[in-house]
């Protein structure tokens, strides 16, 4: 059971942007989804809802985005060394990426529902409520992906690059046609995302089916509810520093250290 305040304000930060915890798969994986128990007792204040939270036990240890015990977002190690993944993607990149860009989408969201929780006890400003509520989806989006990216990567040749194996490869062979055409479509789909953005392999939860999409900003796949499998951050500071404008380069390198075994964990959440 959880029923601390600062649950109940995340619940409303989420209705906030018109969405409910359980459709939001990326975060519901690495947090478990809550729910409401019917016949739990009722909430000593009378007011809110009792909230029941499923234990995380299916959720890997690395997606651990929130603290319950101080109700705040954090941020998770790195699964590996800076430097683990060079030459492919640098160590500074990786420094930056993480513990400056990451790290600030952590503060962000802590910042804006903090902001939020204001003006329910009437302390801050009510006309801000959109910005507030803007800034949980920019800020938490962020986070869920960056949590999600990191996991996805694995030192080349200690569990990073290679193909996909078991049940993903066989649904990207029957959604792609075969990995090498797969290969190709993420190749291309992940250079031609406008601006910054990501390019996404993801399961379309009512067909199940595998595609890959992009995201011009990094709170859409919320929307559409798509279960992340495999994502490339294509945002400039995630490979300017090596790469500079050849974002080809970058994107072929990427899947050098692409941690199939994580993705093909992901899938079989996704469709089960
Ligand atoms: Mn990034």
């Amino acid at each position: 059971m959880n029923d601390s305040p600062r649950s109940v304000d995340r619940r409303e930060a989420l209705a906030a942007i018109g969405l409910a915890a359980a459709a939001l798969p990326s975060l519901a994986m690495a947090q478990p989804p809550s729910v409401t128990t019917p016949n739990a007792p009722a909430p000593k204040d009378g007011g809110k809802p009792p909230i029941a939270v499923v234990p995380a036990n299916a959720a890997p240890a690395e997606l651990k985005i929130f603290d319950e015990a101080s109700g705040q977002f954090v941020l998770p190690a790195l699964p590996y060394a800076k430097e683990a993944l060079e030459p492919h993607i640098d160590a500074q990149t990786m420094e930056i990426h993480h513990g400056k860009h990451h790290a600030a989408y952590v503060a962000g969201v802590n910042k804006a529902l903090g902001e939020l929780a204001r003006i329910r006890t009437a302390a801050g400003d009510s006309a801000l409520i959109k910005h507030w509520a803007n800034q949980v989806s920019f800020h938490l989006s962020g986070h869920v992906n960056h949590a999600l990216f990191w996991n996805m990567l694995a030192p080349a040749g200690k569990g990073g690059g290679g193909a996909p194996g078991g049940e993903l490869a066989k649904a990207i062979a029957a959604s792609f046609g075969s990995f090498e055409q797969f290969v190709a479509q993420f190749k291309a789909t992940a250079a031609s995302v406008e601006g910054g953005g990501w390019a996404w392999l993801a399961v379309e939860p009512w067909s199940k089916q595998l595609v890959l999409i992009q995201q011009e900003k990094q709170q859409d796949m919320w929307v559409t509810g798509a279960q992340p499998v495999l994502g490339i951050d294509v945002w400039e500071h995630a490979y300017y520093l090596k790469y500079q404008n050849k974002r080809a380069d970058y994107v072929a390198a990427f899947l050098n250290v692409v941690n199939w075994r994580f993705c093909e964990s992901l899938f079989a959440r996704a469709v089960r």
